[in-house]
């Protein structure tokens, strides 16, 4: 799978997309990450990618041009702005981007993007939560991290996949390991009992009441 990043940060992404998961993803090929930078399709000498809002108010908005030449060769491509006037980036919608091919992410800055790129040259907006963030990049690593542990091939036993928050509704059961006893405070002693039929009964009901108790929404 491809992931084309739009930014004007094409920087940001190295450090975290070199580590763990993703970083090993990208290393063994599952996973290739492109950042384009933005400036790439400016004209004048400042390389200027926003201007100031019609209407007048605070803060400048990115220009339609640059993301309009910018996009425009990656009709092919879904593609995704960062915003968050979108739709919240949710397990499913992360299930569903990790079957394509390509996807192309659309990291605004400053007030947000001219509002034809949406019209003219986006598929989908989408939101990583109901908070205001400096930037699309931020928004835009956790897609490419969530997408990216569930191509195929990426976590080595598909199992860890299986039993996860967010798969059938639920949230996952706490987790513990060694000591058994740190001084004194003792692991659930049905972990220790070697009783798979009791453990796998016990992880079940402690998802269910995690739920219920947390995140009831996922259960309506
Ligand atoms: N003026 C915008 C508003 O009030 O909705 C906020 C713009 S924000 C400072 C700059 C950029 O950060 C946005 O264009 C978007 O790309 C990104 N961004 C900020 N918060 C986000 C979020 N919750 N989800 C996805 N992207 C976000």
């Amino acid at each position: 799978m491809k992931i084309t990043v739009i930014t004007i940060f094409p920087g940001y992404f190295s450090s975290p997309l070199s580590a763990g998961v993703v970083g090993r993803a990208i290393e063994a090929g599952y996973l290739e990450i492109e950042t384009v930078d933005l400036r790439d399709f400016t004209t004048g000498f400042h390389r200027q990618v926003d201007d100031a809002p019609y209407g007048g108010g605070a803060g400048m908005v990115m220009m339609i041009e640059p993301l309009a030449k910018a996009l425009a060769p990656l009709s092919e491509t879904v593609r995704v702005l960062m915003t968050p006037a979108g739709k919240p980036l949710d397990q499913e919608m992360l299930d569903r981007f990790a079957t394509l091919d390509h996807l192309t992410l659309v990291c605004g800055r400053y007030e947000g993007v001219d509002e034809r790129v949406v019209e003219h040259f986006i598929d989908e907006e989408v939101s990583v939560g109901d908070f205001v963030l400096p930037g699309g990049e931020a928004a835009a690593l956790a897609m490419i991290e969530g997408i990216g542990r569930l191509i195929p091939g990426v976590l080595g036993n598909d199992q860890s996949i299986a039993g996860e928050s967010f798969r059938d509704s639920l949230l996952a059961e706490p987790h513990y390991t060694r000591p058994a006893d740190y001084h004194g405070w003792k692991v659930p002693e049905v972990l220790l009992s070697g009783d798979h039929g009791r453990i796998e009964e016990w992880r079940a009901s402690q998802r269910l009441e995690r739920t219920r108790r947390r995140r009831p929404d996922l259960l309506d």
